[in-house]
């Protein structure tokens, strides 16, 4: 009968499929033990938007219950008709490495990425162009780029002044910084890392995030041992300041993201998604996690980290719409989605730098602004709608 040779089909293909997906994910698996990531200055690590969309076939692998039935797995298309307006935010994105962010726009318009946080290389000299980068896409895009930097020296002092003159231009955080890493093949080679995350001058650099209201994003491994009892004396010195954990999922348990979000209040975790579902390394899977999400929920953040170790950058963003269907719960879902990161900008005050730039155009009337209460959103906005160049000063 017909239905039944469908069905024999249907699961003829899906093992094929899935045959197909163990032999690339064995054959091109990228990641090394512990290796957390990032960094990848490599753009060819992102396949183009057209090359992404082919990746659709990552949708296919579901597993048959026990009566043999094959349950529907939306497809992304479905996942973004559904939650298209829940304004999802990639809170930790290497696209400025290269021009990787110019080519990924159009997916993200598709997908309704509503903002990514961008910046390049992690802790190395070459950070310092890729920080430039990001500031240009933020020029050009100013809705949608959050631009971060990390070209930072953590070793020497005069990092203090830099970091201050770039919160000033207009930065919106730090990160990704190399707070500590010995496993991650970039990462524990880069010049400008810290050895863990009260080394350097880094705790003079929290509390200047502190004074600038703006996070810093943090990459360490192992999420465990003397690197992860470092980054908690910082944060019980630092309580003013927003630590972000970089990938908190990767390599790591719901159980110890559990006992570190409860003991600090100013930790916000950064959930790779990719990682937990669809890399053969991940040891959990995205339903694990789906608990400490919930109890923290006013925590916690998406990225993609650019689809590192992925097939590519889309299936990352295929996978944060999976734990936003997976929360099931739209008021908890679009705070993790979108509204933790939006409250992290919204709380950051225009710089005396921006301010002064925008006294300088003496707008009048419907254009002046109430300077007052102007956010560095808000200021960052009016600067690069009246062509005013921050970069140069
Ligand atoms: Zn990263």
């Amino acid at each position: 009968m017909r239905p039944v040779s469908f069905g024999k089909r249907n699961r003829l293909f899906y093992g094929i499929v899935t045959a197909l997906l163990l032999w690339g994910a064995l054959s091109g698996c990228q990641w090394d033990a512990a290796d957390s990531k990032t960094g990848s200055s490599d753009p060819s690590a992102t396949l183009s938007p057209a090359a992404a969309a082919t990746d659709s076939v990552m949708e296919t692998h579901p597993v048959p219950t026990p009566s043999g039935e094959i349950p529907k797995r939306k497809t992304l298309d479905e996942l973004v008709a559904q939650y298209r307006d829940f304004g999802l935010t990639d809170t930790h994105n290497h696209d400025a490495s290269g021009d990787a962010y110019w080519r990924m726009i159009g997916t993200w318009e598709r997908d309704a990425v509503r903002r990514v946080v961008l910046f390049g290389d992690v802790s190395e000299p070459s950070a310092m162009d890729t920080d430039e980068n990001a500031w240009n896409a933020y020029v050009q895009h100013p809705d949608l780029f959050i631009p971060y930097f990390s070209g930072i020296d953590l070793h020497d002092k005069s990092s203090l002044e830099h970091v201050r003159s770039m919160l000033e231009r207009g930065y919106f955080g730090l990160g990704e910084i190399a707070g500590a890493s010995s496993y991650s093949p970039m990462v524990s080679k880069v010049a400008w890392k810290a050895n863990d995350p009260m080394d350097g001058y880094l705790p003079q650099i929290y509390e200047l995030c502190a004074e600038y209201k703006v996070p810093i994003l943090l990459h360490i491994d192992p999420p465990n041992g003397e690197p992860v009892s470092k980054l908690e004396q910082a944060l019980d010195a630092y309580p003013n300041t927003i630590f972000i954990f970089g990938h908190i999922n990767t390599y790591n348990s719901p159980e110890n993201i559990d006992r570190l979000m409860g003991a600090h209040p100013n930790l916000y975790a950064d959930f790779f998604a990719g990682f937990t579902d669809l890399s053969p390394d991940s040891g959990n899977t995205l339903k694990d996690f789906i608990p400490v999400m919930k109890k923290y929920s006013d925590r916690f953040l998406l990225s993609t980290d650019s689809g590192y170790g992925l097939q590519s950058e889309e299936a990352a963003v295929e996978s944060m719409y999976r734990v936003i269907d997976l929360i099931d719960d739209p008021v908890v879902a679009r705070r993790i989605a979108h509204d933790n990161f939006d409250a992290i900008i919204q709380a950051e005050p225009a710089s005396k730098t921006q301010l002064e730039a925008i006294r300088k155009l003496n707008l009048t009337g419907d254009q002046a602004p109430d300077m007052s209460h102007l956010t560095k959103f808000e200021a960052g906005k009016i600067l690069i709608d009246h062509s005013v160049d921050m970069s140069s000063g």
